[in-house]
């Protein structure tokens, strides 16, 4: 049985995501919630081994807390030796380095390919690794983890260099060529759009990747590798590596032959990992990292539509998103309606079993996580905001929270400052728009901003005046392959996605040859 994903209650979130009419209609397959686990080992050299020590780790299910399965539990030992195959992958003269830029092309569609006839096997087993809402999984996720593959697939063959007028008789030009031994690090929070947006890139420009899977959430990306060998990916080409990051992580960061670390995650992690890089060899650092964006709602706007774009905007992935709007300034001409309203929304979002499609809200990825996020509820309690919904843990199985709402809160109050990655909206009063700007850059992140008004020369002046690396006008957590992503201040360095998302993977080598002044 299978039901077209324009149903229920799912709809207002992904209606408000979807980029592209065509997702609509996609259909929804009824969900196995226990999928079979096929690979739980590390992944180098086109083969599944045992961590080198031997250890494994448990992963868990968020909505029940039990052990999924044990995984091979990576760390230096197994870096070391992915990172020395990576380097054999990527020798002059190799079949990955000899191989057509073309053909890189029609190897990552290829992959799309066994993604988009694997997509319900990947959605499920993302919900039971990570808790996400199945549909969620289905729909969006998985459109655009394909969307992204597709995407650098197509720049394979067109990631080019220049020739350039120099003075006197020379010919120049520039090729652009792979960095060479990629470390890549990824988060819990979208696993295998995490992923994508790592991998697509680096190996459409021909880079060769250590990878270092969550250690929360270590199944799709396990089964993403597979479904690279099984796409013909030369031996090497991809290594994945389940493990922990001080052990694992780092062994990536500090190495002597990674010529490039790219890292999703923590502010705090984000900054080791630039020290680790620069203290190692001084390898390259793209970082994707925390944010407290700012979300802005005029008084000209239509205060449903802006209520629900706003609790998606914070709600969306458990709250589990870099994006989250989690200051929203509200105009104080709105304020008391807006509050009401979104309390009314809050207290109408549905927590439970992330397969069942009815819910909107899953588990929080951990216990560490749900107990982090409980203490900064309690803060914002003690610091004199006011609770207007939630407030608490859901059930006492699993890791739910409930949604919960703050209003009176002011920009010095913790919850107005630090991230809480979970379902907790902070719901501010502004007066005029100098002022919420103003209030808005105050913070040491800059990932995303966004502004609900009608009024034009409102949205430029919001748009062009907030320090963020994406600015959403009368939307929310719009993203596409094909437009850069990344974060002023410490939300981090350099970009991800679109055509400035290959400047990461891309060496720019300049040839200058001799030309004879006749032929010149
Ligand atoms: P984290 O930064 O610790 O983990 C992210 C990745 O970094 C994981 O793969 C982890 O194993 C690895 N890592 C950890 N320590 C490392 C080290 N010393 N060297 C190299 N790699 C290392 O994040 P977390 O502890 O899972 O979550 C904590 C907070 O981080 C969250 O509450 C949230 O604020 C933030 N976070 C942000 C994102 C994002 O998308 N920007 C994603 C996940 C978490
Ligand atoms: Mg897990």
């Amino acid at each position: 049985m299978s039901a077209i994903l324009k149903l229920g209650r799912a709809r207002s979130a992904w209606g408000l995501l979807r980029t592209q009419k065509a997702c609509m209609s996609v259909a929804l397959p009824q969900p196995n919630p226990q999928p079979n686990i096929q690979y739980n080992k590390v992944f180098i050299n086109n083969e599944w081994r045992d961590a080198v020590s031997g250890k494994t780790f448990p992963t868990i299910n968020p909505s029940t807390g039990e052990v999924i399965c044990h995984v091979a539990e990576g760390d230096k030992a197994d870096v070391d030796i992915a990172v020395k195959a990576a380097t054999d992958a990527f020798k002059l003269g190799s079949p990955w380095r000899r191989m057509d830029a073309g053909e890189r092309g029609y190897m990552m569609n290829k992959v799309a390919d066994l993604i988009e006839r694997d997509r319900k096997y990947l959605a499920e087993l993302e919900t039971l690794d990570n808790g996400k809402p199945y549909n969620v999984a289905f729909s969006t996720d998985l459109e655009l983890t394909l969307r992204c593959y597709r995407y650098y697939a197509g720049w394979a063959d067109k990631n080019q260099g220049k020739t350039i007028p120099i003075w006197g008789d020379f010919f120049s030009y520039t090729r652009h060529e792979p960095v060479g031994v990629c470390g890549q690090i990824i988060p819990w929070n979208f696993p295998l759009l995490m992923q994508a947006w790592k991998l697509a890139p680096a190996l459409a420009t021909g880079n060769v990747v250590v990878m270092k899977l969550a250690e929360q959430t270590p199944l799709t990306g396990l089964y993403i590798a597979s479904l690279f060998k099984e796409a013909g990916y030369p031996e090497g080409v991809l290594n994945v590596i389940p493990g922990y990051g001080p052990t694992a992580g780092a062994a990536i960061s500090k190495h002597m032959d990674v010529h490039k670390v790219a890292f999703t995650g923590s502010t705090e992690v984000g900054q080791i990992v630039a020290a680790d890089a620069a203290t190692s060899n001084l390898k390259r650092v793209t970082l994707e990292l925390g944010g407290k964006s700012p979300n802005i709602i005029c008084a000209d706007a239509d205060v449903d539509m802006a209520v629900e774009q706003a609790h998606f905007g914070l709600f969306f992935n458990m709250g589990q998103c870099c994006t989250a709007g989690s200051r929203t300034y509200i105009h104080e001409s709105i304020y008391d309606k807006f509050v009401e309203k979104s309390m009314e929304r809050a207290l109408k979002r549905s927590v439970g079993n992330p397969f069942d499609s009815k819910n909107e809200q899953g588990p929080q990825i951990d216990e560490e996580q749900m107990n982090k996020i409980l203490a900064l509820i309690n803060s914002g309690k003690q610091e004199g905001a006011t609770l207007m919904a939630g407030g608490k843990r859901a059930g006492d199985k699993g890791y739910f929270i409930e949604p919960t709402v703050f209003k009176d809160v002011s920009d010095n109050m913790t919850i107005a400052r630090e991230e809480i990655f979970g379902p907790v909206q902070q719901l501010m009063k502004f007066k005029t728009i100098d002022e919420v700007i103003e209030r808005s850059n105050i913070n040491k992140y800059g990932l995303a901003a966004a502004v609900v008004t009608n009024d034009l020369n409102t949205a430029l002046q919001v748009a062009n005046s907030v320090r963020a690396g994406t600015v959403w006008v009368n939307c929310y957590d719009v993203f596409d392959s094909c437009a850069p992503f990344g974060g002023y201040n410490m939300s981090g360095n350099g970009r991800e996605l679109g055509e400035y998302g290959l400047e990461a993977y891309t060496e720019v080598k300049h040839v200058v040859i001799k030309v004879p002044p006749k032929n010149s």
